[in-house]
């Protein structure tokens, strides 16, 4: 058995906790706000296999087939509901990307299908279709509560002997030659350190921090936090827009009801460059900008009050897709998940486990493609298909 430290408590670092114990090691997780503070809580709840690229198409079908088992394993309802995703095409060039994403996704059995706009509106009773041709459409896809899905996993990995410290931030750490040897750590205003066999760096928008600390370039895996919003309405009737809804071409702008209360999730891709890694204050441009979009989509939605606004990040790589694997010795990272770090938890933190307990996976997790070195040699991959 060895001693694992993961740095990072979200959805990402949780999940692993928990994967790692189900295998025996024994972790000591920290998270230096509390659980869930980074991006996890400011997610907005969506689950898709929906991407244009084999990897994350891979990854996602995998992934949700571990989200339709979650609520069982975890012996808790997670609010996981498949009432899919659904793409809107405004021009007949985007039919046409679709109808190739389609076959993409088909031939890696996630059931995506090109829908009209009737069959669009039974799904969405309040969706406009008038400016739309064709629709994307996934049953499979789906939504949970990042809420109860990371308390889930952290009772269990609790359960299973995990030390999960919250308030406890890494500070440093020692190194012998490419081993980090131990973690240094600031809990209760004192200075303690913990000798370690691994470290896993799943501190998402602060990961580049870490990796200084573990004295790599900073910029080694480039990750830049970028300010993500959303709005939600009242809740409204049960069913009116349950799958997220999504014309890409509309500045990725979304919108997806709250499986629990009813309330109307509205997202955009209007995003901003946080000014700095606290940088949480929601802005009357993205609550003007959204709800344009929003009302479009679904015209009744000028009815409903706002009754939250709030910011997140979005941690980007230059090529949107995460950083996944080795990067010394015995230190890994999972991080820079863009849009797409919830989602991705359950076949992430499986994947992570295995490579880091067993040093293999049977994941169809694609390690090359999210190879942390790829920046550093210039190898982007192409861009994951971005919002929530
Ligand atoms: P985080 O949740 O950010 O956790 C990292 C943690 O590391 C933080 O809690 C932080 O406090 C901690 N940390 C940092 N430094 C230290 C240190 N020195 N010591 C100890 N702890 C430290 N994803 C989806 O899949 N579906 C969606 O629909 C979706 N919608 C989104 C909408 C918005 C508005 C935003 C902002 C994001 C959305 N995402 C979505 C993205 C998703 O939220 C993230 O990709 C995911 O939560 C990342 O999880 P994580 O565990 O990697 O990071």
């Amino acid at each position: 058995m060895s001693k694992i430290a993961i740095i990072g408590g979200g959805i990402i670092g949780v999940a692993t906790a928990y994967e790692l114990a189900k295998l025996g090691e024994e972790v000591i997780l920290f998270e230096k706000n509390y659980f869930g503070s980074g991006s996890t809580f400011r997610c907005a709840t969506g689950i898709r296999a929906q991407f244009t690229d084999e990897a994350n198409i891979r990854l996602m079908k995998h992934s949700v087939e571990r989200w339709e088992k979650l609520e069982e394993e975890l012996e808790s309802d997670i609010v996981f509901r498949q009432t899919g995703y659904l793409f809107l095409a405004a021009s007949e060039e985007e039919v046409e990307a679709f109808k190739a994403n389609i076959k993409l996704q088909n031939k890696f059995g996630v059931p995506t299908r090109l829908i009209d706009m009737d069959e669009a509106k039974d799904i969405v009773p309040i969706l406009n279709t008038e400016p739309f041709l064709a629709g994307a459409w996934n049953p499979k896809d789906g939504k949970a509560n990042p809420f109860k899905t990371l308390f889930a996993y952290l009772f269990r990995a609790r359960e299973l002997g995990v030390d999960a410290r919250e308030h406890t931030e890494v500070v440093g750490f020692e190194r012998e030659g490419d081993a980090i040897t131990a973690v240094k750590f600031r809990s209760n205003g004192r200075i303690e350190s913990v000798k370690v066999d691994a470290v896993l760096n799943a501190a998402n928008a602060w990961a580049p921090l870490i990796n200084e600390m573990a004295g790599l370039k900073r910029d080694l895996v480039p990750i830049t936090a970028y300010k993500h919003q959303l709005v939600k309405t009242e809740p409204l009737e049960p069913g009116q827009a349950e799958p997220l809804v999504c014309p890409p071409s509309w500045n990725d702008a979304y919108i997806i009801q709250d499986g629990e209360d009813g309330g109307i999730i509205c997202g955009a891709g209007i995003e901003h460059k946080a000014k700095s890694l606290d940088d949480y204050e929601p802005t009357y441009d993205f609550l003007r900008g959204v709800l344009e979009y929003a009302v479009r989509i679904a015209p009744p939605l000028r009815y409903a009050h706002i009754v939250r606004q709030w910011a997140g990040f979005y941690a980007k790589t230059p090529d949107s897709n995460p950083a996944i694997g080795k990067l010394l010795d015995n230190f890994y990272i999972a991080a820079g998940f863009s849009g797409h770090g919830f989602m991705m938890a359950p076949a992430v933190g499986e994947a992570m486990a295995e490579l880091m307990s067993k040093g293999r996976s049977s994941v169809p997790l694609d390690w090359e493609w999210y190879d942390p070195y790829r920046f550093e040699r210039g190898e982007l991959r192409s861009s994951a298909f971005q919002i929530g």
